[in-house]
């Protein structure tokens, strides 16, 4: 059976420098991945429109000066083949490749107490021993496939955007229906309309929106980051949101009424998630929050001809950010076309697939292709979905069944040497995902030195550190107005699971200074032997 000091599950951001920092110490490691190639969420969402939603000079590795300095990122926000190109390009450059199995999917681990080793299985039913077992699996890796009946008499195409056919999907003369309107469906949907000969989108819940303003990239722009590179990478990994954009300082309330719409209009120009950084209060001040809100549907308003549908595509069921904010670039025009149109799920709720469609209430969609932009299951589901087995018979999902119980959302109390990248109670999804990766797996890979170094062959959170991490996680998101909204950060997309808060909404910087603070201290909270 083959053997490892390390084995890294996951081959997206997280994995490769996960792999790279293990390889760097010496370590006898390998990387497994289920998809054919490395990216991660950049390997697998291919769905037209796909882009990300940080700016491409924050968004990309910083332990690579000189790769910042050949690359080029061609806009303000890169689209999926740039990303997946770049990150190709560091998997090459590190020489990751041979130590990757690629189409390699973990179905299992369990932790051999007496030998201080977990035995790794996968789908191919291989078996191999490792000493420690990090899971760099992402926190948006699982698509959710909802449960509606019928969905498997569909007689035309089903699609889901987290599964895109790698050779693209020609949607010329099709009558499409797309289901759901998160941030996924509002990047594609206008992408799909250009093509379609009929579109109906199918929506639950409306979200809120700021315009991503995404443009070229202004060559002075980038010039000035080219120059600054360094000293604005090290200021970003102590900034709360881990990139480099100025936050906070203002509260909306303590502005008068004509300035609150003059910082407003700025954000709405400047555009992406530049809205959120300016103000101390939007999240935590329902007053300040319904300012935005009022804000943002007045622009919505301007933007959608018929005053009923705008209507419809104003958010209202949740405060303004509390679900992720969705960045959009012609979403809201989209529905002034005449072969678009909206339905509104809360009036006439989907009964059923059938053959020919998607079946309301009101009546049948007759469609040849059914796009599912419905998510995933976030934060646990690709860790949930293996046999994870830890101490004592310990398996991780039944341990998470009435909400996720993390220390920093890297380790598990009765899961020794298991680390996870990004886990639920790190930062994670709500800040820069890139930064909160580097951060995880820098401190991972100093723990792993620190343990070799102290002849230490196991690492376990203590169960009581992790309750007092678990409870300021919660009192932390509890201080905002995040936990109102039925989000997938509460994991309420998905039925049945439990509703807890799941990241970490302190910033990064509270959260990294901690982090030092417990390395520093000879491993707080942790017990080892
Ligand atoms: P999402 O935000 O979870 O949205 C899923 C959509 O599907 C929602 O509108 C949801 O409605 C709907 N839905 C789910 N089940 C349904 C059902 N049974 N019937 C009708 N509607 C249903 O998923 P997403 O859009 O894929 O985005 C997930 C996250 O991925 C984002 O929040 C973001 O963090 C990340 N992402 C990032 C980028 C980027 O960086 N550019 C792009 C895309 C996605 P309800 O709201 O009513 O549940």
């Amino acid at each position: 059976m083959p053997q490892y000091d390390a084995i890294v599950v996951g081959a997206g951001f997280a994995g490769l420098y996960m792999l790279h920092r293990l390889q760097k110490r010496g370590l006898k490691v390998i990387a497994l991945e289920q998809g054919s190639d490395v990216g991660g969420t950049w390997y697998w969402n291919r769905y037209p429109g796909a882009r990300c939603d940080n700016e491409s000079l924050g968004y990309s590795y910083s332990f690579m000066p000189d790769l910042d300095q050949e690359w080029c990122w061609p806009e303000r926000y890169s689209e999926q083949p740039v990303i997946l190109r770049y990150l190709n390009q560091v998997a090459d450059k590190l020489e990751l490749r041979p130590d990757i199995a690629f189409d390699t999917r973990v179905s299992a681990a369990s932790f051999d107490e007496a030998a201080s080793t977990w035995t790794v299985e996968t789908q191919n039913r291989e078996t191999m021993v490792t000493r420690y077992l990090i899971m760099a699996t992402g926190c948006l890796s699982v698509p959710n496939w909802p449960d509606i009946p019928g969905r498997d008499r569909f007689g035309g195409d089903t699609l889901h955007t987290a599964q895109w056919p790698h050779e693209g999907y020609d949607f010329t003369d099709k009558t499409v229906g797309v289901i759901g309107t998160g941030s996924t469906a509002i990047q594609s949907i206008p992408q799909i309309a250009d093509q379609a000969r009929r579109l109906t989108v199918f929506q639950r819940t409306a979200n809120h929106c700021v315009p991503a303003q995404n443009c070229p990239m202004p060559s002075d722009v980038e010039a000035e980051r080219k120059a600054n590179y360094p000293e604005i990478r090290a200021k970003s990994r102590y900034t709360n949101s881990g990139d480099f954009v100025p936050q906070g300082g203002t509260a909306l309330m303590d502005l008068d009424e004509a300035e609150q719409r003059r910082v407003l209009e700025d954000c709405w120009r400047q555009g992406g998630f530049y809205t959120q950084y300016p103000f101390d209060d939007v999240l935590t001040d329902p007053r300040a929050n319904a300012i935005v809100t009022a804000f943002s549907h007045e622009q919505i308003r301007k933007r959608v001809n018929d005053p009923a549908i705008a209507d419809l595509l104003c958010a209202n069921s949740h405060p303004f950010g509390t679900k992720r904010l969705c960045a959009d670039s012609g979403y809201f025009e989209t529905y002034n076309l005449d072969h678009v149109d909206l339905v509104d799920l809360n009036a006439t709720p989907i009964t059923a697939i059938t053959h020919e469609g998607i079946k309301t209430s009101e009546q049948l969609h007759k469609v040849d292709t059914i796009v599912f932009a419905t998510g995933f299951d976030a934060m646990t589901g690709a860790l949930t979905a293996i046999d994870i087995v830890g101490r004592e018979g310990a398996v991780l999902r039944d341990k998470w069944a009435d909400g996720t119980r993390s220390l920093l959302g890297v380790a598990v109390a009765g899961f020794p040497n298991l680390f996870t990248v990004t886990g639920p109670g790190s930062p994670s999804v709500m800040i820069n995902v890139v930064t909160a990766i580097e951060q995880h797996v820098e401190w991972i890979d100093d723990c792993i030195g620190w343990l070799e170094e102290n002849s230490a062959s196991v690492i376990e959170a203590d169960a009581d550190a992790e309750n007092a991490w678990v409870d300021h996680v919660n009192e932390t998101a509890d201080a905002t107005l995040y936990p109102q909204a039925d989000s997938w950060y509460m994991g309420a997309n998905i039925p049945g699971k439990a509703r807890v808060f799941m990241p970490y909404v302190g910033g990064l910087r509270r959260f990294r200074l901690h982090c030092e603070t417990i390395a520093e201290d000879g491993y707080t909270g942790f017990n080892i032997r």
